[in-house]
């Protein structure tokens, strides 16, 4: 039984077996029943990766001989005695699978390379581990992948947010377990909003896990458990079945209003990352959709859907929720959201890169196609524009531009299009500072504090080092909304938390205190936001906010609270996703 901690990224417990994904970085180690097999596999994959550098070194020496001596460090490397002995003795002592022992063996090796105080012998260590990945790839082109299976736990160092769609919509995936991450990037919305428990940024998960045996993820409290005994099984079962009462028991007053106890209601609409998702928030009360992140229509294809099938699927979200609004957001991809199709180079910061509503300007044919499809939808229900990562006036007018081009052409050809609203989300402290410039420019607006925190703190939205830091109640984050609640108060702009920080319970009273009226959350999320709206008065909440902004920082704040709400909020506590 090995225990590991992580971020609770998306509440609920599951129990299942362990699987990895085969050709993306370290997937866990298999027990084998036949070692001697196994060194069978390795013997040949090291023959094949000798012979495949061999070549490469010889056809390199006839074009380009100055390079072909880099092959010569990772060459001399595949006969290394040492690194095959290590690899050998952990098959048959471990009776684990050969790519499981050759990683371990490069690691055996590189050790005291990486800390030697000589650039050359640390430069040894890349030559180590090429020579491993080089191995390891031999192998994997020998081993079927076992695949899911029902009641799979995928335990990857990372999941790109196409992968994570595939696999999340699977029925069988019950679980998900990563080295990287934290609880507000993409993969995190995904396994929320399909409601399946997944623990990120679980350092040494994969080394922990054996593949096709048991896991537990409690994605309550940020806890991982491999290979559990059966009283282990047995808690976590308890606790699942305690969460899904409570779950139930919040369901069943979901037809009740969002109304606090002296009378003030709040609007509640929902996340959505998929057409399909627009039932279940209806079943689940939303008052309309808040946020539809189209670009995941675009993560799992290996083309760019056309207009036509993007009408297809904003039309669809837009009649099933008809009469009530839907914002359709249009392209926020890069950063932790690259489709395949977009081919994109890597870039050196991806956060601060070229992503979001920089991209779709810099690619106007891309964003005319979307804009189109959602003019068009907008004929079946009320449809409403947001554009996000807008980081100042000019950037929004450009935005507005391409918009009134669209309808232009589009009424030029006698396509019938329908009205929209259009928004702007505040994600960009310089577009919050300017808030009193950027609302009269359009009808609504909508805060996402997913990004609005990462930018605010520096601190990236993915990476589970520095995740702690990103903290949605820090004085700095506070200050910044109750800028833009002011100011859309005094434009007279409905204005919309739609990030996850709407969705915790810790934070939600503060967010209402402060003023935000209209929240939009994760499908899951919404039984729980209604009830935390049911359980306060407002009155209270604004006095909360008024002290929560004098705090010196988002510890203090979650003490407050806690101190305040705990005694009638405790349980719901419980409940949060982070
Ligand atoms: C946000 O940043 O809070 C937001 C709503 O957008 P996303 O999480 O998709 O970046
Ligand atoms: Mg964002």
């Amino acid at each position: 039984m090995t225990a590991l901690r992580g971020i609770a990224a998306s509440f609920g417990v599951a129990v299942g077996r362990a699987v990895g994904l085969p050709r993306s970085g370290r997937t866990p180690r298999r027990r084998v029943a036949e070692p001697e097999a196994e060194v069978a596999r390795l013997k040949t994959a090291l023959d094949a990766s000798r012979s495949s550098l061999e070549q490469a070194r010889t056809e390199l020496l006839a074009g380009a001989p100055e390079a072909a001596a880099l092959l010569d460090a990772p060459l001399l490397m595949h006969g290394d005695e040492l690194f095959l002995d290590a690899a050998l003795e952990i098959i048959r002592r471990e009776r684990v699978n050969a790519e499981h022992a050759t990683l371990r063996a490069v690691q055996l090796l590189r050790a005291p390379l990486d800390h030697a105080a000589s650039a050359y012998l640390r430069d040894r260590a890349e030559d180590v581990a090429q020579m491993g990945h080089e191995i390891v790839r031999h192998l994997r082109g020998t081993f079927a992948a076992p695949g899911l299976v029902p009641a799979s736990v995928v335990v990857a160092e990372e999941l790109g947010a196409a992968d994570a769609a595939r696999l999340l919509m699977d029925e069988r995936v019950v679980g998900l377990v990563t080295e990287r991450g934290s609880a507000t990037n993409h993969t995190a919305i995904l396994a929320r909003a399909l409601g399946v428990p997944a623990v990120v940024g679980v350092r040494g998960a994969v080394d922990a896990a054996f593949e096709g045996e048991g896991v537990v993820v409690d994605g309550l409290g940020g806890r991982v458990i491999f290979a559990p005994e059966a009283e282990e099984v047995a808690q976590a079962e308890a606790r699942a079945a305690h969460h899904a009462t409570l779950s139930r028991a919040l369901e069943e007053r979901e037809g009740e209003a969002a109304e606090s106890r002296d009378g003030v209601v709040v609007t509640v609409l929902a996340n959505i990352e998929i057409p399909e998702e627009a039932s279940a928030a209806l079943a689940h009360g939303a008052e309309g959709v808040g946020l539809y992140r189209t670009e995941f229509l675009f993560l799992d294809r290996a083309e760019v859907p056309d207009e036509e099938a993007q009408r297809t699927a904003y039309a669809e979200v837009a009649s099933r929720m008809a009469p009530r609004r839907v914002v359709l957001r249009t392209l926020d991809v890069g950063g932790d959201k690259l489709p395949r199709s977009f081919r994109m180079p890597p870039a050196t910061n991806p956060a601060l890169g070229l992503r979001s509503l920089r991209l779709s300007l810099e690619r106007p044919e891309l964003m005319k196609t979307q804009l189109r499809a959602m003019l068009r939808a907008a004929t079946e229900g009320q449809v409403d524009v947001l554009f996000p990562m807008v980081s100042g006036v000019d950037e929004l007018q450009q935005a507005k531009a391409v918009l009134a081009e669209v309808r232009r052409e589009l009424e030029g050809e006698g396509v019938s299009v329908g009205d929209v609203r259009i928004g702007c989300l505040f994600e960009v402290p310089a577009a919050v500072l300017v808030a009193d410039r950027m609302l009269p420019e359009v009808d609504f607006a909508c805060v996402g504090t997913n990004d609005l925190v990462q930018y605010t703190l520096a601190v990236d939205r993915s990476d589970p080092e520095v995740a702690h830091l990103g903290q949605s109640l820090d004085p700095g984050v506070l200050a910044l909304l109750a800028h833009v609640v002011e100011a859309s108060r005094r434009a007279g702009r409905e204005l919309t938390m739609c990030g996850e920080m709407a969705a915790d319970p810790l934070a939600l009273p503060v967010v209402r205190g402060l003023g935000f009226r209209a929240l939009s959350v994760p499908v899951m999320s919404l039984p729980l936001v209604r009830e935390l709206v049911r359980r306060v008065d407002f009155g209270e909440l604004e006095d909360l906010a008024r002290q929560a902004r004098e705090a010196p920082s988002a510890a203090v704040v979650r003490g407050l609270v806690k101190e305040r709400l705990g005694a009638r909020l405790g349980e719901l506590f419980e409940l949060r996703g982070r």
